[in-house]
């Protein structure tokens, strides 16, 4: 199922599911997230199918979108857990999940969120830095046990033939550099309270073609090779996340596209017994979720057209943030309103406060409107900037609605805040 299915167009109406977009707007207010359980599902088999009979586990990279039900959802299905915070972890264990099934990504573990995941007892560390893996070790030390670690290595993935990658290249802050990699697995032998279990990359986010990760993955197995002659075995290869979604035009590979040649490589060079891990985020939630958002007015000016809605930067960050861009579409076809050349912006007082822009679209005052492909890096991202609540967040599955997170309260907004006593 596309997710123009979980998102039909029936009679002019937008859905999710089975319900027209407008009932829920009605019964929840906009700016509203509205995410598909059906959508969440077929993303999920999508993975499930690619692996189905190998030694694999599939970790939803929560930062995408970490509402309790959306991980409870995967959690129901069988998904680990990519976290890059205590706060993720408490997240996942909220929604009921298998701290064995948690890996724990990211460049600045604190020593709080290392005990907290010791104590869970995840199944593995990304170790991003010689200092983390001092640290970590320290820390294991103290507590008597033994950690699972697996560094995160830096394939340096060549920028030049793969241009929208963005974390696996030697000058970003993220792994460390694979050819540094041999001598920071042997500082690990020397720690008794670490025990290596994995190798791990993550090269970046909306990869539209396997070339990448099948480079990562030859550095990699060239890496294996050096450990195996150190005497290191490992576990697992976790490749990280990073698997694009069509947004506009992009025709990204499905994970199968990705997994058979990865297994058929493991194969040949005879780690077939190896555990594959992946971490994807967006892919499984991305095309999910629309943000349901109304237009307040219509201001013609000289040089543009702006349609200015109540959802803005502080609900949906991404085009602030990269220029991103999102599909909008009307909820309701309106066949006697002329099509005009539109700017949708939202109210907060930034320049860069803009959702989609050029979009040639017929508006009233009052229509509704849906932001495509939000259900990943949208809510999660989303901030309370301008004193503006953070927006709800419904979950339709079928002819049912559940609100998943109601919005914020303008008072809950400062109610902690305090003006000191002198
Ligand atoms: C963000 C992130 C992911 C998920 O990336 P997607 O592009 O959403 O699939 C996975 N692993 C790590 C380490 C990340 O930082």
């Amino acid at each position: 199922m596309s997710p123009e299915h979980s998102f039909p167009l029936r009679n002019g109406v937008l859905h999710a599911e089975d319900i027209p977009l407008p009932e829920l707007a009605d019964r929840y207010g906009t700016p509203l997230y509205v995410y598909s359980r059906a959508a969440l599902q077929t993303a999920w088999q999508r993975y499930e199918r690619a692996v189905a009979g190998r030694s694999a586990l599939i970790c939803f990279g929560v930062k995408a979108n970490s509402n309790l039900a959306v991980l409870h959802e995967f959690q129901r299905m069988g998904a680990g857990f990519d976290i890059v915070s205590g706060g993720e972890l408490a997240r996942v264990l909220a929604a009921g999940a298998r701290a064995d099934r948690v890996v724990f990504s990211g460049v600045g573990k604190q020593s709080w969120e290392i005990r907290e995941a010791i104590t869970a007892g995840i199944k593995c560390f990304n170790v991003e830095s010689a200092a983390e893996l001092d640290r970590l070790a320290d820390i294991a030390h103290e507590m008597g046990v033994v950690a699972p670690i697996s560094l995160r290595v830096n394939p340096d993935v060549d920028a030049r033939t793969h241009p929208y990658i963005s974390t696996g290249l030697k000058e970003n802050k993220f792994g460390v550099d694979i050819h540094q990699a041999p001598s920071l697995y042997r500082q690990a032998l020397q720690h008794a309270s670490l025990k290596i279990v994995g190798v791990d990359c993550h090269i970046g986010s909306q990869i539209t073609d396997i070339a990448p990760y099948l480079d990562a993955l030859e550095k990699l197995l060239t890496l294996i090779d050096r450990l195996i002659d150190d005497g290191i075995r490992l576990e697992h290869l976790d490749l990280g996340g990073g698997l694009g979604i069509r947004y506009a035009d992009e025709t990204p590979p499905e994970p199968a596209d990705l997994l058979d040649p990865v297994f058929l490589r493991l194969a040949a060079h005879g780690l077939g017994h190896l555990q594959v891990v992946l971490e994807p985020g967006r892919s499984l939630v991305g095309n999910a979720g629309v943000l349901l958002t109304r237009v307040e007015y219509l201001k013609r000016t000289e040089a543009r057209n702006f349609a200015i809605v109540d959802a803005a930067m502080n609900d949906l960050m991404r085009p602030a943030l990269y220029e991103a861009w999102h599909g909008v579409v009307p909820v309701e076809a309106r066949a006697s309103t002329p099509t005009e050349t539109w700017d949708v912006v939202g109210p907060i007082c930034e320049s860069g406060d803009w959702l989609a822009r050029n979009r040639a679209l017929p508006l009233e005052q009052g229509d509704l409107l849906a932001i495509l492909s939000a259900g990943a890096y949208g809510f999660s991202m989303s901030s309370q900037y301008n004193t503006r609540p953070r927006a709800a967040e419904v979950l339709v599955d079928g002819q049912d609605s559940y609100l998943v997170r109601p919005r914020e309260s303008t008072r809950a907004l400062f109610a902690s805040e305090r003006i000191p006593k002198r």
